[in-house]
């Protein structure tokens, strides 16, 4: 689905009553008129209207064949996960989500799947981590938080080349700006939590294939273990879902914005944004994806965790908080929160310094957005500097 059109009018009117908002179905199980007969619906695990609705409108989304709608995004992966079995090999990018990585390393390991993680903007690098067991390459385009770029179709080649799947989590883009399935992945996931949602209300996750046979494989897993997104959240994701062209490209045009001042700010060492001509992976992005999307990480030149806490509690818009694709601004310090368990070398050397901070760029006023981080900085000087409180 390409248009905002498009997108509105895959929302239903209800057949039944003729209400232009999708109805809330709050049941657990609906009424047979014989065993095995009914209107479609028999327990609301396996099927519900409203989340049948939003998995509709999802998959035509991401130009897929079946979505499933999953209690979170981690539920999403794990679904994906169980389409393995013990023995098969994952290549993964190697700045995964902390939470994948866990999943894969706490969770997986012990079931005998084994993951290699790859550079995945280094297409030799994914070939070679190849082997007659991966069944599976799992990549994030963008990365969090250094916003790294891998090319999705030609990583899909070599997927094919050897006769295993292509997931991306497309959580980062959002479908507005990339449609992985289109460009020859079998598998997105998000976590809806994010962009789709975008009102940091919700906790939820999705599942699109390409083909009938995986969305069916996806589908039972669903079922059968249970991890289910219930009929309120679904209504949620789909109010959310209806203004998400709006939103990312809002929330694109703050970024650059955003990112433009802070290139050209003596106290920031290094930004990452993929629209910016100096990010390597820009030439890649502007083929590959429709805009840049809503977040921004940099560094500080005073490279330290000290400089970072001044800066991350001295702004007024942007608020101190994990997570990401909401309408109001947020910012965190990787080092201190979302990468606080990798071990610091390694972290460093993924391209998280000690003082990135990573901006989710919210809806406000680009002007204001600037405004406060040109605050922040004068605030956060004055923090470092001042060992006497000033009264
Ligand atoms: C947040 C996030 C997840 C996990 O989703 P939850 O909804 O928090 O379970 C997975 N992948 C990416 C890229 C994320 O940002």
């Amino acid at each position: 689905m390409s248009t905002i059109t498009e997108l509105i009018h895959s929302i239903p009117v209800d057949e039944l009553t003729g209400a232009i908002a999708v109805p809330i179905y709050q049941t657990s199980t609906f009424v047979q008129e014989a065993p095995g007969v009914n209107k479609g619906f028999d327990y609301a695990r396996t099927n519900n209207p409203t989340r049948q609705t939003l998995e509709t409108i999802v998959a035509q989304l991401e130009g897929g064949h079946t979505a499933a709608a999953f209690s979170s995004g981690l539920a999403a992966i794990d679904a994906v996960l169980k389409l393995l079995q013990a023995g098969d090999e994952i290549v993964a990018v190697d700045d995964i989500y902390g939470g994948a990585f866990r999943l894969f390393d706490k969770v997986y390991a012990k079931f005998g799947v084994k993951v290699h993680y790859v550079d995945t903007s280094n297409l030799r690098a994914v070939a070679n981590a190849i082997t007659p067991a991966t069944r599976l390459i799992w990549l994030e385009t963008p990365t969090n938080p250094t916003l790294k770029i891998s090319d999705i179709s030609a990583i899909a080649d070599i997927a094919k080349a050897h006769n295993c799947w292509l997931c991306v989590d497309n959580t980062f883009a959002s479908p507005v700006l990339q449609q992985p399935l289109l460009q020859g992945a079998d598998i997105v996931v998000h976590s809806a939590t994010k962009y789709l949602g975008g009102h940091s209300d919700l906790i939820a996750g999705l599942v699109i294939t390409r083909t009938p046979q995986l969305g069916a494989e996806i589908k039972f897993y669903q079922n059968a273990c249970g991890a289910v997104l219930s009929p309120f959240d679904s209504f949620l994701l789909i109010r959310g879902i209806e203004t998400l062209h709006l939103r990312v490209k809002q929330h694109s045009a703050n970024a650059l914005a955003v990112a433009t001042y802070l290139e050209q700010h003596p106290a920031v060492g290094k930004v990452f944004y993929p629209g910016l001509a100096s990010h390597p992976g820009h030439a890649l992005a502007k083929r590959q994806q429709k805009g840049f999307g809503g977040i921004v990480s940099f560094t500080l030149r005073d490279d330290t965790e000290e400089a970072a806490q001044a800066f991350v509690t001295s702004t007024r818009y942007f608020k101190l908080a994990e997570s990401l694709g909401g309408i109001k601004s947020l910012l965190c310090h990787p080092a201190a929160m979302t990468h606080k368990s990798i071990p610091d070398e390694k972290r460093r050397a993924a391209g998280v310094a000690d003082s990135l901070i990573r901006l989710s760029v919210g809806l406000e006023e680009a002007d204001d957005l600037v405004a406060d981080l040109e605050q922040a900085f004068k605030r956060a000087g004055k923090k470092l500097t001042s060992s006497v409180p000033t009264y």
